[in-house]
């Protein structure tokens, strides 16, 4: 049996009171707002659940509250892409500062990719990777890293997300390139019933352009090293496969104006397909590389502000289905490497929700959506439960700074931004996780469960 699986239902904190009266998974939230510009009201939390505050539940658990403050109750952040880097890279990041720095960033379940070292690549990976995920303090589940050589891997992998193929080598060793074995790998994905999550850049071009470099190029030359077309081309050759085989398919980091046509079009003739975008392709472009120099260095690249609102406009018509925040922290020290050496990726999970509210509060976005983005759609798509709640503070501005960060990098691309919407509590299945500056208990996280059809 697989150890460690959460029973998909949320409980309700006890926050050290006990009640003689009330039903013990119930609590109510006294003034909170259930949307920016809702009415202050009080909330029951039930099993999860948010009902109306009823007499008979007002009066019996009246020392259950918990003053919200005129503050926004949201459905925590489920982030489907977090490279957390342990085990063999803890100097970026483990579960202890990874998870803390979810928690305080509203990520209450996050799913963590196989890149590692060694790399997650079979049953007993995962074990050891379960083991080490045992501190966590938000909810979590694992990727399985294809290679070449595990279909075998993949059929008895068990309570994954989704197998990931990297079309193009970035961070660790993982790498499928070949026709073959990546046929190989879509087969034995359809066939166990799980999908296939698709770092779709091509290795060919971007081994092509990486060759014409002189090696003293500085990060702005990133965008060219890995263009559009290296995505583009990635995206087409994997939907073809995806036909071919029959696997579902979850593109990350979707970026390109390019890509997005070919995924709209594919959903149109209602292929199985998810698109997740991150918050920095969506809140930065290639005009901070030159503020931010290899910290703006990540795969695929910052792009153009074209490419950018084309990435606004499908996360508004619905073609981008899931924010995945690619958490992908690295130690300054192996920033501060000259540019060929430098490795590519950048934190994100204590920024996502509060740029993403900011962003609704400024009407970029509608709230609902944002919701759906950042939690409803990652439940439906994978199959989990939405187990966490957030109570943010829209009213004060606050700008990140480096002081604070809770990833081990210690470092932001968003520091100095001014922006609303920081968590002040939030709960993982009723367990207060976060409460304004103090962290609950390392080891509070679950593994969650993956239920699929068939
Ligand atoms: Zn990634």
């Amino acid at each position: 049996m697989r150890k460690g699986i959460w029973d998909c239902r949320f409980q309700i904190p006890d926050f050290g009171l006990q009640s003689q009266i009330c039903n013990p998974q119930s609590a109510i939230l006294r003034g909170v707002r259930l949307a920016p510009n809702g009415p202050v009201q009080d909330v029951c939390l039930r099993e999860g659940r948010l009902e109306e505050v009823r007499p008979i539940c007002n009066l019996q658990s009246a020392i259950r509250n918990i003053e919200g403050d005129g503050h926004l109750l949201l459905p925590g952040m489920i982030d489907p892409h977090v490279h957390l880097r342990s085990p063999g890279m803890e100097a970026a990041e483990d579960w202890d500062s990874g998870t803390r720095a979810a928690a305080r960033g509203g990520v209450t379940a996050l799913f963590d990719m196989p890149n590692t070292r060694p790399a997650t690549t079979t049953p007993a990976r995962l074990e050891e990777k379960r083991a080490l995920a045992g501190v966590s303090r938000v909810d979590w589940g694992l990727y399985l890293g294809a290679t070449s050589g595990n279909p075998e891997a993949i059929a008895s992998a068990g309570n994954i997300a989704a197998v990931k193929v990297y079309m193009g080598s970035s961070t660790g060793d993982l790498l499928v390139d070949d026709e073959e074995p990546l046929e190989r790998v879509f087969r034995a994905a359809a066939a166990a019933g799980v999908p296939v999550a698709l770092h779709a850049e091509d290795e060919g071009i971007i081994r092509a352009r990486m060759a014409a470099l002189r090696g003293d190029e500085d990060a702005t030359i990133h965008g060219w090293v890995r263009p559009p077309e290296a995505a583009a081309a990635a995206v087409r050759r994997a939907l073809a496969l995806g036909e071919r085989t029959g696997a579902a398919l979850y593109f990350c980091h979707v970026s390109t104006e390019a890509e997005l046509a070919l995924l709209r079009e594919a959903k149109r003739a209602g292929r199985a397909v998810v698109v997740e975008a991150t918050p920095h392709h969506l809140f930065l472009d290639e005009e901070d590389v030159r503020r931010l120099g290899n910290y703006g260095k990540v795969n695929p690249p910052l792009r153009s502000q074209r490419d950018c609102a084309a990435l606004w406009e499908a996360i508004r018509d619905g073609t981008v289905d899931v924010i995945g925040t690619d958490h992908a922290p690295h130690a300054r020290e192996a920033k501060e490497r000259p540019y060929p050496e430098a490795p590519s990726g950048m934190p994100g999970l204590e920024t996502a929700l509060p740029l993403l509210l900011t962003a609704v509060l400024e009407g970029r976005l509608g709230f609902e959506r944002m919701v759906d983005l950042t939690s409803g759609s990652a439940a439906r798509c994978f199959g989990v439960e939405s187990a966490g709640w957030v109570l943010a503070d829209l009213s004060t501005e606050h700008s990140l700074e480096p002081g604070e960060i809770q990833s081990r990098c210690g470092w932001s691309p968003f520091v100095g931004r001014r922006l609303r919407g920081w968590p002040v509590k939030v709960w993982v299945r009723g367990a207060l996780v976060f409460d304004g500056g103090r962290f609950g208990k390392a080891g509070t996280g679950r593994e969650v469960c993956f239920r699929r059809e068939g």
